[in-house]
């Protein structure tokens, strides 16, 4: 039933980041309604069924600092990682607490008033403040094909594409270079008749056994008999030698790619290196995709790699612009998403706010010139939760400050502020001018999270 008082907050979005969102409001004992518009928790957790979707963080950094994931793998696979968070809605009892099927489709700050009005498909909700966990990846991004219309197979984009589904008869061609591209090849190659991986150009490609060191089952054991400092380190160890490794990397390139270089040169040769596996970026100008058992199916001859341009396809085959051929029955568009994070009308008053574009957002926690209003982003280089929870507590920090100084307004001004993106992948760089411009901290989780979320209330206007 749809709350007619008004709350205390209003959480969009139940994905990882509403989840944390949830977790410590209830931990303050601040009131909340959740409002997702699927019917489950999980976020692109519980939309992305391809095969192959998985996590490419080391879980340990990217499970909840209160709620660690014990197992013997280092990354997890997108059903782990679904059960986790259906998991932690359940123990918290997040759940009771969620309107599934409720689209939000309209916000509304009333600055007399100081309220939020919330419009849903579901029916209207008020509340002080809104926290906003609707995720940034909108609708795929769907590239054309000259003659697509002459293709007698199927397109199908990953984001709609069920990992239940197996192509034994079918010549597939996923295209993409990225990770979703290079975590979804292995596992297609198992079901495929054969597989061909078709980039554009290569990108940076690192690949792991995925088992837990003994130094993290050591850890995980020790959690699990009631000893948790070894493993709030060890999370921490593991960004300080992430945030190390981009730092290294950016500045010394020319070490980095000679990195690569000895990683892929013994298993793919001189001449598939510097043709497929040379990109044309410093490495961690994009993430750097983490492959599982990529290396094996490429020696097995189960999956083939090509770099080029697709000129045109025709009824059985792709023409690329080099001049080669390759059969093909299905196409698996693995080419990401738009990049949206605002998913519904948001007005001031009467004032609608269309997009962020180059609005100053303050360690990622607070937009300028919208009062009451926080959506925690987390890091786009390094395991999410390790700033989304950050911001999170920096959020409740400040509604905590308010409650005990009775204040019923926050905000920051808008401002000019210098923001480069912490890297620069295509899909940031499609919509970099609807982006907001994060300062306030060094986009460095390890350093951050001891330094840049320190409340001073003077940064805020509060009334
Ligand atoms: C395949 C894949 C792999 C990834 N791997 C990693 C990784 O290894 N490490 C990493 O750090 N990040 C990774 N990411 C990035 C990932 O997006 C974030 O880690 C994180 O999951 C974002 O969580 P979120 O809760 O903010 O957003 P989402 O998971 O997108 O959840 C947003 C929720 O809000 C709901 N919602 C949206 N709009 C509305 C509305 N108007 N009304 C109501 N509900 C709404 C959605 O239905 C959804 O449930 C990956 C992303 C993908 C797609």
């Amino acid at each position: 039933m749809v709350p007619t008082k008004e709350l205390d907050v209003v959480v969009i979005g139940a994905g990882i980041t509403g989840i944390g969102v949830a977790y410590y409001l209830q931990a303050n004992g601040i009131s909340y309604k959740m409002l997702e518009q699927d019917d489950d928790v999980g976020g692109i957790w519980n939309t992305q069924r391809w095969h192959g979707a998985r996590c490419d963080s080391a879980f340990i950094k990217y499970s909840f600092s209160f709620m660690p994931y014990i197992s013997d793998k280092y990354l997890q696979d997108r059903e782990q990682i679904h059960d986790y968070l259906r998991t932690v809605a359940n123990k918290f009892s997040i759940i009771k607490n969620i309107h599934f099927k409720t689209q939000v489709t309209k916000a509304r700050f009333d600055s007399r008033e100081k309220k939020w009005t919330i419009y849903t498909t579901n029916g209207i909700f008020y509340s002080r403040f809104i926290i906003n966990g609707n995720g940034y990846f909108s609708a795929p991004n769907i590239p054309t094909f000259p003659d697509a219309d002459k293709f007698k197979g199927e397109i199908i984009h990953t984001f709609n594409l069920d990992a239940h589904r197996t192509f034994d008869d079918k010549n597939v061609v996923v295209v993409g270079s990225g990770s979703t591209a290079i975590c979804c090849v292995p596992e297609l190659a198992k079901v495929a008749k054969s597989l061909v991986l078709l980039q554009r150009s290569p990108s940076y490609i690192y690949e792991i056994d995925n088992q837990a060191t003994r130094t993290t089952m050591i850890c995980q054991n020790l959690y699990k008999i009631g000893i948790h400092f070894p493993l709030k380190i060890l999370r921490y160890y593991l960004q300080f030698k992430d945030d190390m490794i981009f730092l290294i990397f950016r500045r010394f390139p020319r070490f980095a790619r000679w990195i690569f270089r000895e990683h892929w040169l013994p298993v793919v040769g001189v001449e598939t290196f510097r043709e497929h596996f040379i990109p044309k970026y410093q490495p961690w100008e994009q993430r750097v995709c983490i492959a599982v058992g990529l290396k094996e199916k490429i020696a097995e001859g189960k999956i083939k790699i090509k770099t080029s341009e697709i000129q045109r396809l025709t009824e059985s085959s792709i023409i690329l612009t080099n001049g080669e051929t390759i059969p093909c029955d299905t196409c698996i568009l693995a080419t990401g998403f738009h990049f949206n994070l605002l998913k519904f009308d948001l007005y001031i008053d009467e004032h609608r706010i269309v997009d962020f574009g180059g609005v100053n957002y303050y360690k990622g926690v607070m937009l300028g010139g919208i009062p009451n209003y926080f959506q925690p982003i987390g890091v786009l280089h390094s395991a999410w939760t390790q700033r989304s929870e950050t911001a999170t507590k920096y959020a409740i920090k400040i509604m905590k400050y308010m409650k005990k100084n009775g204040y019923r307004s926050v905000s920051i001004d808008r401002r000019e502020v210098n923001y480069t993106p912490a890297i620069t992948p295509n899909y940031i760089m499609r919509c970099l001018p609807t982006l907001p411009k994060i300062y306030g901290s060094w986009e460095l989780p390890s350093f951050d999270n001891i330094f840049s979320y320190r409340f001073n209330p003077a940064n805020f206007n509060f009334l």
